[in-house]
């Protein structure tokens, strides 16, 4: 099963694919994490997305497709994954297309979870993960950011018919209830 966790930032894409690599057994596979440890190792990747990324903006598309079609070609995906915080452009949701046509594979779900803005801001900065890009300033950034380069990338699965929306207000166990309904 491939799916897609969608959402804008603090939305909890990361807390529920968590939930459902538990639950179904599948491996999530998380850009941001992947950055993140890329910095904390400090290789030549980590190197260049560090001054992106804190300032809150997005890492080049292509670097973002090579990273993550390298990952994908691992044994343990090849089952299926969680992708969440991928695609985050539309010509990354145009090459991962391609990726999938490449290997014969196809996308059961887009899910996307919803939440309005000032409810994400709230929970960005009451999360304490000590990320560098969770502050106000910019996490401002990240959300337009989403809004501007993201949010069309919503547009793009619901054409193929596999947007699926999932309310993201509620209890962590509520909203994964509602993401296992419709993956049943
Ligand atoms: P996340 O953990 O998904 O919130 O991602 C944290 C940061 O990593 C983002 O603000 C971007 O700088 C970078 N990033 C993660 N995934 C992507 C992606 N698919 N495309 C571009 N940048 C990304």
């Amino acid at each position: 099963m491939r799916i897609i966790l969608f959402g804008p930032p603090g939305a909890g894409k990361g807390t529920q694919a968590k939930l459902i690599e538990k639950e179904f057994g599948i491996p999530q596979l998380s850009t941001g994490e992947m950055f993140r440890a890329a910095i904390r190792n400090e290789t030549p990747l980590g190197k260049k997305v560090k001054v992106i990324m804190d300032e809150g903006k997005l890492v080049p598309d292509d670097t973002v497709v090579d990273l993550v079609e390298e990952a994908l070609d691992k044994p343990e995906f090849e089952k299926g994954y969680i992708l969440d915080g991928f695609p985050r452009t539309v010509p990354q949701a145009d090459a991962f297309d391609s990726l999938l046509k490449k290997h014969g594979k196809k996308l059961v779900a887009f899910l996307s979870l919803e939440v309005p803005e000032e409810e994400l801001m709230r929970r960005i900065l009451s999360r304490g993960e000590g990320r560098s890009d969770d502050t106000p300033e910019k996490v401002k950034t990240r959300l337009e950011v989403y809004n501007d380069e993201t949010a069309p990338v919503l547009n793009y699965y619901k054409k193929k018919g596999l947007y699926k929306a999932i309310d993201g207000i509620g209890t962590v166990d509520e909203i994964y209830q509602r993401i296992a309904n419709v993956l049943k």
